[in-house]
């Protein structure tokens, strides 16, 4: 369903009425957030259904981020078209009396994406390398970080050079580092070396954790497994500081 909303293509009343109760679903959560006074993250997936989730969380942002930033869409800055729309997405909501939350993240399904782009033979929306992909991202910290008033941002990463790039802005700027709007996540079981230190420092960072029935979270984490190239990066910098650390102790 959310590929054909993707393409526009008009739904039949059995699947209208399927897409209303999504709709409400996601309402309730998003209100449910907003009476806790907690976030609510919601991922971004391949650029197939991309748009349809994007208009799902437009109205959301437009409803509950007037008082404080409740929900938060996700940006993959491996996409060439992001930090574009990360900006005119600001200046919607800046027209339109409420405030942007905006996550940003690289992109987890590059080679799906890519690949299917050679497939049906049109160009792909990802970068053409990481370099490009790396000045988007830092870019996206930037605007975020200097436009913090009127944008709630989460840095998802686990690169250290963006996670200390973003800190060393906030510091920079002197800009009180707790703000509610200036976050930073790492997934549950991977680089608690940056997230435990940036919690040291005395910066907002949470740890994103996949729950659910076993049948569904096994799954998704194999997904990731196979299709993050990045997750065997990051197997592989967690081992080298284990080894690095293990020599400096001489065990
Ligand atoms: C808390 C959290 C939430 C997340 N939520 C989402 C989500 O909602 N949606 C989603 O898609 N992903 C999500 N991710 C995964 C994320 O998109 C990245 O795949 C992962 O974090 C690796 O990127 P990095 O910045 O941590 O590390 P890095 O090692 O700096 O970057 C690796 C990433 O760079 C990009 N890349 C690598 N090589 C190339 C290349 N040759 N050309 C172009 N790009 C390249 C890819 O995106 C790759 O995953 C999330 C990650 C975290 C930590």
């Amino acid at each position: 369903m959310l590929e054909k909303l993707n393409e526009r293509v008009l739904l039949t009343d059995v699947e209208k009425r399927e897409y209303q109760r999504v709709l409400d679903r996601v309402e309730n959560i998003c209100q449910k957030a907003e009476d806790l006074g907690v976030a609510i993250l919601i991922d971004a997936e391949e650029s197939w259904m991309q748009i349809a989730i994007d208009d799902i969380v437009d109205q959301m942002m437009a409803k509950h981020n007037k008082e404080n930033v409740v929900v938060y869409n996700t940006y993959q800055l491996y996409r060439h078209d992001k930090l574009v729309q990360l900006k005119n997405d600001h200046r919607t909501a800046l027209e339109n009396g409420y405030m942007l939350g905006a996550k940003f993240v690289r992109g987890a399904y590059m080679d799906k994406e890519r690949e299917r782009a050679i497939q049906m033979g049109y160009p792909s929306p990802i970068h053409v390398d990481k370099s490009a992909v790396d000045l988007d991202y830092n870019e996206a910290i930037k605007y975020c970080v200097e436009n913090y008033e009127t944008i709630g941002s989460i840095c998802a990463s686990h690169n250290i050079q963006s996670n200390l790039y973003q800190a060393k802005l906030i510091e920079d700027l002197g800009i009180n580092k707790t703000h509610p709007h200036l976050n930073f996540c790492q997934l549950y079981g991977m680089s608690d070396y940056i997230t435990f230190n940036l919690s040291d420092a005395g910066f907002n960072v949470a740890k994103y954790v996949p729950y659910g029935p076993i049948k569904e979270v096994v799954p998704y984490l194999i997904r990731r497994a196979k299709e993050n190239s990045s997750v065997t990066g990051e197997m592989g910098r967690e081992l080298e500081y284990i080894h690095k650390e293990k020599k400096r102790r001489g065990i």
